[in-house]
């Protein structure tokens, strides 16, 4: 039997509890129906109904329009926000190449964000000093107070260590190697940190934004440079025991194929990844091209960059068929540089996967691209804030 704390089980705890159910949703979603607190929270209509109302009159909520009318062509419905909006969050996005930094209240809105290029996998400490001063610049602009940031999410471009909290691949980020990313930037930024890496934020850029919005179990995939995947089951992401779950560009494909930089033959990654497909497509007019003008070329339908892109798609469905057999996701979500080429990617992606996959997996499957591309790993970071800090105060409340 648990200890009880005073007064639990009594009916005023069972209703501070509730309430502060439905601040978390508030917290997680920003702007949200009555009908999705109910939802999430589990906790009937009628004590949503009554909790809100609460809430509003003593100027904790404020109502505000959806926007876009509801399908039936109805009025546009009401969704409810919190008002303590000065709280805000902080994100900042490593690249191999650029550091992002951004700043958002609590209310989901983005106040400032900015972007340098950098050398960032070579000189860690750099970027990072990079970030802190980025940090003050977009909290001054936002006119945001340290003292209302309630946390930071950071990406790193890679696999992470998440028991040291350091990049966990030394051939990925050169410079990082046994560098303690979060407490250096706790260090330096003077509040909680967390850090994922970039295919997992790119999946709660997606939940909480994007194209997984409603969607409880998905699968993220990153087509860039490298191929990751971040994986939401039953609407939380999945991090494995040491937080590399996601890491489906080294899925075999051929025992006997290439070498890959991870020291296995014939990964994911020596097909359909970006070094894969600039050698596949060579010199084009006497230049080997970038992973970018590659992408360009495809749609403007240059044979060899498209049949590139193609391919790589269906390589990449052989190995989501795989995952989607073991997890049976609603929706696989394609992010990175090469979902820019749409259908290119896409639809060989779906083939290849309604080839390789189990019939009832692959037939309720709805394979789409994602909605965010180039912000996706900032707008991750800030959702990761978002939710790691109001997860925070909800236990804080709780106890
Ligand atoms: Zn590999």
């Amino acid at each position: 039997m648990g200890v009880a704390k005073h007064g639990e089980g009594t009916l005023g705890w069972l209703r501070g509890r509730n309430r502060e159910r439905v601040l978390g949703a508030l917290r997680e979603r920003g702007r949200i129906s009555q009908a999705d607190i109910a939802r999430i929270t589990g906790l009937s209509r009628t004590t949503v109904h009554t909790l809100v109302a609460e809430l509003k009159d003593t100027g904790v909520l404020r109502e505000v329009e959806a926007g876009v009318p509801d399908f039936r062509g109805g009025r546009p419905s009401v969704l409810l926000m919190l008002r303590e909006s000065s709280l805000a969050v902080v994100g900042i996005d490593f690249g191999h190449s650029h550091v992002g930094v951004a700043v958002a209240d609590i209310g989901h809105n983005v106040l400032a964000e900015r972007r340098c290029d950098l050398d960032v996998s070579h000189d860690a400490r750099a970027a990072l000093d990079a970030a802190a001063r980025m940090v003050d610049e977009v909290l001054g602009e936002a006119r945001v107070e340290r003292k209302s940031v309630i946390g930071a999410g950071i990406g790193i471009p890679g696999p992470l260590d998440r028991a040291r909290g350091t990049a966990g691949s030394a051939t990925i980020l050169p410079g990082w190697i046994g560098v303690r990313i979060g407490s250096e930037m706790h260090d330096r930024l003077d509040m909680p940190v967390e850090i994922e890496n970039d295919a997992n934020l790119g999946a709660l850029a997606e939940l909480t934004w994007g194209a997984g919005r409603e969607c409880s179990n998905f699968v993220y995939i990153k087509v860039a440079t490298g191929i990751g995947a971040g994986l939401v089951i039953d609407g939380k992401l999945l991090r494995g025991a040491t937080g590399t779950a996601g890491e489906i560009g080294h899925t075999t494909l051929d025992e006997s194929g290439a070498l890959c930089y991870c020291g296995n033959r014939g990964c994911l990654e020596t097909v359909a990844s970006g070094p894969a497909i600039i050698q596949l497509v060579g010199p084009l007019n006497g230049e080997v091209p970038t992973l970018a003008s590659i992408v360009e070329l495809a749609v403007a339908g240059e044979l060899r960059s498209h049949r590139a892109i193609a391919d790589a798609g269906h390589e990449i469905g052989i190995a989501i068929a795989g995952l989607c057999n073991l997890i049976n996701p609603e929706r696989v979500i394609v992010g990175g540089l090469l979902s820019r080429t749409g259908e290119i990617l896409l639809q060989p992606m779906r083939e290849s996967i309604r080839r390789h996959a189990l019939l009832a997996v692959a037939e309720t499957l709805d394979v789409r691209p994602a909605v965010f591309v180039e912000r996706a790993e900032l707008l991750g970071s800030l959702a990761l804030a978002l939710q790691t800090s109001t997860d925070r105060m909800s236990k804080a409340a709780e106890a």
